[in-house]
């Protein structure tokens, strides 16, 4: 498509989607920090996106903002927009392009299965689809997540002695896995490290009920056993973790597959817990999206781009600057 291009810019209204530099006009797909960058002139997103960009980079962090509500479209000239929810984290969208009869969808960072954390996927029928490819090699299946979760308390009871660490990236991963925590029946007071503190308050006056959270700052060593701590995974191997006594280092990531990754970053409890499609997903939404050309970025572009041409599809890798590893999974 010639109005939109490689660099997911909408020519006819000089625009691009979660560009990697500041630009005159940004449409931001979610929050996380290789697709919401500051110092934008114009920024359109949904309420919840500009509200997590506002809470990391500052009030200002963009010239100006305009919300759009998931459905609701926004006529700009010759091209109409509409966003659709990603089922990524909070606010989390897929950017909605009509223009001159043909339809494309940019899915910024997407999964369709259940996570009451975020508004539910929705498939958007178009002629291009733009999906990401963080999880796109067939190896990657996510098991269901409440299964990880179980294995989790049964250890915590298990250990009574230690405590649970958990490394979860503070936007979106945190609050989900404490979600599905509360989920499983587990009501106990839950730790927070302060990098997690605002974000789940946000969660939570939107809705997201996260139950009893309380600060790890305050606590002395002896409060620690029998219970569950949540911190981002780079504080796991600082000098904050060594306030917890005898921990059991988990980490929760689609990237906990691989088990040796998980030795290596010396973590004893996987958690296979993804905010993103596994490769069953996106080949599924793929074919349900009724596209007949498919733009892969943002991970392991090759093997979805042979699987789509295997399917009679016209597909192209899009190697976008900045893009590289999900820091959020
Ligand atoms: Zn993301």
């Amino acid at each position: 498509m010639n109005w939109l291009n490689h660099e997911l810019y909408i020519e006819p209204i000089d625009a691009y989607i979660d560009p990697a530099r500041p630009v005159r006009r940004a449409i931001i797909t979610h929050g996380h920090a290789d697709h919401a960058r500051p110092g934008h002139e114009h920024v359109l997103a949904t309420p919840q996106t500009i509200a997590i960009m506002k809470q990391r980079y500052g009030a200002n962090c963009a010239g100006s903002f305009q919300e759009l509500d998931f459905g609701e479209t926004l006529v700009d000239g010759p091209v109409t927009i509409t966003l659709f929810p990603a089922g990524h984290i909070l606010g989390s969208a897929q950017v909605r392009l009509a223009y001159q009869g043909r339809v494309a969808v940019v899915t910024g960072d997407y999964k369709t299965h259940a996570d009451s954390t975020a508004q539910p996927f929705e498939l958007v029928p178009c002629d291009l689809f733009v999906t990401e490819a963080t999880f796109g090699l067939p190896v990657f299946q996510h098991p269901d997540p409440t299964r990880e979760i179980a294995r989790l308390l049964a250890s915590v009871e298990a250990q009574p002695d230690r405590c649970h660490v958990i490394g979860a990236y503070a936007l979106g991963k945190a609050q989900r896995v404490i979600k599905l925590i509360r989920e499983a029946g587990y009501d106990a007071p839950i730790f927070l490290h302060g990098a997690q503190e605002k974000l789940c308050a946000y969660y939570a006056g939107q809705g997201v009920e996260l139950g009893n959270l309380q600060k790890a700052l305050d606590r002395d060593r002896g409060s620690f056993p029998g219970h569950i701590v949540i911190a981002p995974p780079s504080a796991l191997r600082d000098r904050w973790s060594r306030r917890l006594p005898d921990p059991v280092v988990c980490q929760a990531s689609g990237w906990m597959t691989i088990r040796q990754r998980a030795k290596q970053s010396g973590v004893e409890l996987p958690l296979v817990i993804s905010d993103h499609a596994d490769w069953n997903e996106l080949t599924a939404t793929i074919t349900a999206t009724g596209a007949d050309t498919v733009w892969v970025t943002h991970g392991r572009e090759d093997a979805l781009v042979h699987w789509c041409r295997s399917q009679g599809l016209k597909a192209e890798p899009l190697y976008m600057q900045g893009r590289e590893e999900d820091a959020g999974e």
